[in-house]
């Protein structure tokens, strides 16, 4: 059998027939009980008690000092930026490499990204490339860092733990200090992945994560800010409730503020999903695990967390040898209903960041060339596995 009918075979055997959708979420009784419970308790908005048990769940399970949930992963990169300080006129390093929502959120501030390249093995920022440049493009000026060229100070620096491998989050938290630059660290992806014993989102200044529908746990659509810095949390919760001053019933608000706070009918959801997480992670463990088995019997590339890391296996990665086979494997499988996705584009080829600063991206443009996702669910025969009726 050559390689594309054997994987196409082996996905067959773990889903099954029918359309195979790249990542779907699973639910049952449990979300069921949890969204009855907020309805009956006519608390479906923000910020109802069913938010406070949701950042609990989330603060027990990555050990974050403070989780404030928010309504998407973008509102969450959006709040991040803005309490770090990035302004208008700011630079904003991140990867050209990745899902434009980090991009967007930092242009939201009218800040301009700096695309850098991505390690080839983790698919998150290189840490070579952000000294690199770094040390030919930025000097401190009255302690801030600042663009020798352009002018423009460099705000923040948002490197992603793309499809949950964790990046070389440590090297470039490391880099950044030697230049004052905080560190936003997009975890969107990467709930369940760990560098040492430390969860991603947790080794920068701050990081965020998404609970849209195609993520390992979903609210509907949801996000969550997390940070061990007590100032940055309070900042983030009062800029996410319109900014109003706690008071019993009067409406007061000290600054322009958003609403960005998670309504209590996604907390809901929330609550029912962290229940099953560890579940979840055990099982997409086992599906990493059987693909890596056929990766390795028929010589296909993939892209494997690193040494000291733990990955969530949100999203297992093929890499093709060529564009062409890349092309191939997509329309053939799409085809037969097996919904492969491609990696991103590259975001400085679109056209509202066309004028951006790069660097050559050669990695990131060798990837974008090849690298695409396979259907990664839990598998409907494994749902059984996770707690169903109401704890
Ligand atoms: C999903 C995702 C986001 C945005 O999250 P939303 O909840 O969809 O706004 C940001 N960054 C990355 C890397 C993502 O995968």
């Amino acid at each position: 059998m050559n390689k594309t009918e054997a994987l196409l075979s082996h996905i067959r055997e773990v889903y099954g027939a029918g359309l195979i959708p790249l990542h779907r979420p699973v639910f049952n009784d449990r979300e069921k009980s949890y969204l009855e419970e907020c309805v009956d308790s006519s608390f479906v908005s923000s910020v109802g008690p069913l938010v406070g048990e949701f950042e609990k769940k989330m603060a027990q399970f990555t050990k974050a000092g403070h989780t404030i949930a928010v309504v998407n992963g973008t509102a969450a990169l959006h709040l991040s930026f803005r309490v770090l300080g990035v302004e208008a006129g700011n630079e904003v390093i991140t990867q050209a490499l990745g899902f434009v929502a980090t991009s967007n959120a930092l242009t939201y501030l009218r800040a301009k990204p700096v695309f850098l390249d991505v390690d080839k093995d983790s698919l998150g920022m290189s840490p070579t490339a952000l000294r690199e440049w770094l040390e030919s493009n930025v000097e401190m000026q009255n302690g801030k860092p600042v663009n020798r060229l352009t002018g423009a100070r460099i705000g923040a620096c948002a490197p992603i733990h793309t499809f949950g491998l964790p990046c070389r989050i440590t090297e470039i938290v490391n880099v950044c200090n030697r230049y004052s630059i905080p560190v936003v660290e997009d975890a969107a992806e990467s709930l369940g992945s760990y560098v040492g014993g430390v969860h991603t989102g947790l080794i920068g200044t701050i990081g965020t994560f998404s609970f849209n529908g195609n993520k390992l746990i979903t609210t509907g659509g949801g996000g969550m800010v997390v940070t061990n810095d007590e100032s940055l949390a309070a900042r983030v919760r009062h800029l996410s409730t319109t900014a109003k001053i706690p008071h019993e019933y009067e409406f007061a608000h000290d600054e322009i503020g958003y609403n960005y706070r998670m309504p209590n009918i996604n907390a809901a959801l929330g609550c029912a999903q962290m229940e099953k997480v560890e579940l979840m992670l055990a099982i997409k463990k086992e599906v990493a695990d059987g693909y890596a088995a056929l990766f390795d019997k028929y010589e296909i590339k993939s892209v494997k967390s690193r040494e000291g890391t733990t990955a969530n296996n949100w999203l297992n990665a093929i890499i093709l040898d060529t564009a062409e086979d890349k092309n191939s494997l997509l329309q053939r499988s799409n085809q037969d209903e097996i919904l492969m996705r491609p990696i991103w584009r590259l975001l400085s080829t679109l056209t509202m960041f066309e004028g951006a600063a790069r660097d050559s991206l050669s990695n990131s443009s060798w990837l974008a060339d090849r690298v695409v996702n396979v259907p990664s669910s839990v598998p409907d025969s494994e749902i059984y596995r996770l707690p169903n009726e109401h704890s």
